[in-house]
């Protein structure tokens, strides 16, 4: 099939914030897109509040970083408590810019961060969007992949062939479905209400950390957003009904003990069930799921949304290279083996806080805790490791560290180095790029020596290494020590 025969070269289907930063980061590679998705408007309510340091750094990739923070409430942690208020485990995120150039933790509302990627994606020429379309279904084969839709207010339905499509279609994806539907269920599974409160005044006896009060009949999770908008999330209990539960007499029943309301209005109540799943399938042929398609977690993390933006800067890339041509064999099938233990780590991690927040019990809450008597634990944020993929198959000096996010410094005049690298892979060596590059004719990554950035070395002092290899999601694929060692990373080729 000739390229001209493609109406697209990706099909997105879902313009949750998955697929719109999916979109995002395909149209940087300079791929064609097509997002159909089919809602007309963006989901209005807020779900996800919380986002990362490595989340931000994605974000400023596609270049809505600046506008962002101007948006969002820098958080300064959560902490578990129990009924008399001792804590029994804290998470301390600093109120300071950390290794990834970015404060580690950032309160938002989803509609404000999803409207920012769709008006990003309104400005690229080469990504076309079809609202109020539902994808129904979907074929594939060697050649091409067609995408079977409908326009919900014409009812008229057709299709278009795409080299890929990727389902960022949610937690019952259609596009997992023609994957194949088998899920790990990780076992957990509780319903939760939600309620949103706009704040009529301020009220700084609240706090601004999160605060999940552990209990073994009434667990509650209070936290902040921005501006006016603070959220409760209430456990019912089994007998509960989400009828009842969700009248407002009984949620103001429930929250007095904090706010009532003279001083705080309902935005809105709704009661969802927090699952645990992973699906055993995330790719077959050209079909790909990711997001809420691909996993599921309780949100005590505040990291579903962040591991469906990691899926796709995982992915992205490696579709870009292979659309392009550029990809050697398998560099596809790296993005669910890399993935799948990634996000397992999160949603086991998550799931261990749900049993703090259900039984008050901090004893192996978290993994990379520390004990400490005075303030019951000390839990760090994760970064793990990727699971099998690229650099795994390296020899032992050269994958130190591969598989690990890389930090981003800040180099000369300020600039921060994922904007000095842009949407490629780079490669940082202490040694001068043009002796390295005696016997090599082109690179597809950006070279950067010490001597041109000398902030980069204590980039390079911090992993022990003379030169890093980072791929454009910002992981590390390998290190090297000796100029040997450069010469054999800078000819590895993916
Ligand atoms: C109460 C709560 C709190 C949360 N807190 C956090 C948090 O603090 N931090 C965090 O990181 N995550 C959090 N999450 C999780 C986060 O909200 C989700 O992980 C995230 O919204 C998933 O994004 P997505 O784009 O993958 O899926 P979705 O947002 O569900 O988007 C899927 C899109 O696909 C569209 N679609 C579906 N089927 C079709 C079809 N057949 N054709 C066309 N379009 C289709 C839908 O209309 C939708 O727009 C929370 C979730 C909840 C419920």
């Amino acid at each position: 099939m000739k390229n001209t025969d493609f109406d697209t070269d990706v099909v997105v289907v879902g313009c949750g914030p998955t697929g719109a930063t999916l979109a995002n980061l395909l149209a940087l590679g300079g791929v064609r897109v097509l997002i159909l998705e089919r809602e007309d408007e963006i989901y209005p309510l807020p779900r996800a509040v919380h986002f990362d340091d490595e989340i931000m750094r994605v974000f400023q990739t596609i270049g809505i970083s600046e506008k962002l923070k101007e948006m969002v409430q820098i958080n300064s942690g959560m902490r578990f408590v129990d009924k008399e208020n001792n804590i029994l485990l804290d998470w301390p995120r600093p109120k300071e810019i950390g290794r990834h150039g970015w404060y580690p933790s950032y309160r938002f509302h989803q509609p404000d961060l999803e409207t920012l990627l769709r008006e990003k994606l309104h400005t690229i020429d080469t990504v076309d969007m079809k609202f109020g379309t539902e994808v129904l279904s979907v074929t594939s084969n060697k050649l091409y992949a067609e995408v079977f839709f409908n326009d919900r207010s014409s009812g008229l339905s057709t299709s278009v062939r795409s080299k890929y499509v990727v389902g960022c279609d949610g937690a019952n994806s259609i596009i997992r479905s023609v994957i194949g539907e088998e899920k790990h269920d990780c076992g957990f599974q509780e319903r939760w209400l939600v309620a949103d409160v706009l704040l009529k005044e301020e009220l700084p006896e609240l706090g601004d950390r999160t605060i999940q009060h552990c209990s073994n009949t009434r667990p509650i999770t209070y936290c902040g957003q921005p501006k006016n908008r603070r959220r409760w999330e209430i456990r019912l209990l089994d007998e509960e009904s989400e009828l009842e539960f969700t009248k407002p007499s009984k949620v103001w029943s429930i929250l007095k003990k904090w706010i009532n309301p003279k001083v705080a209005e309902l935005e809105r109540t709704a009661v969802y069930t927090f699952r645990s799943m992973v699906s055993k399938k995330w790719m077959k042929g050209r079909l790909f799921i990711a997001g809420d398609a691909a996993h599921l977690m309780p949100p005590f993390m505040g990291q579903g949304m962040c591991a469906g933006i990691r899926d796709v800067a995982n992915l992205a890339w490696k579709l870009v290279a292979e659309i392009k041509n550029q990809a050697e064999a398998g560099l596809l099938d790296t993005y669910e083996s890399e993935r799948v233990p990634h996000v397992q780590k999160y949603i086991d991690t998550a799931i261990k806080l749900g049993g703090l927040i259900n039984a008050t019990d901090p004893t192996n809450a978290f993994e990379s805790s520390k004990k400490n008597t005075k303030n019951g634990t000390t839990m760090k944020s994760l970064y793990p490791e990727l699971g099998i993929g690229l650099g795994s198959f390296l020899g032992s000096n050269l994958k130190k560290h591969r598989g690990l996010i890389a930090s981003q410094p800040r180099l000369s005049k300020n600039q921060l180095m994922d904007d000095l690298s842009g949407y490629k892979s780079v490669f940082i060596s202490r040694s001068p790029i043009k002796r390295l590059l005696a016997n090599i004719s082109e690179l597809p990554f950006l070279c950067i020596d010490t001597i041109a950035e000398p902030r980069l070395n204590q980039f390079l002092d911090d992993l022990s290494v003379e030169a890093v290899l980072i791929r454009p999601d910002r992981y590390i694929l390998g290190t090297a020590k000796s100029f040997d060692e450069q010469e054999a990373l800078i000819s590895i080729r993916y």
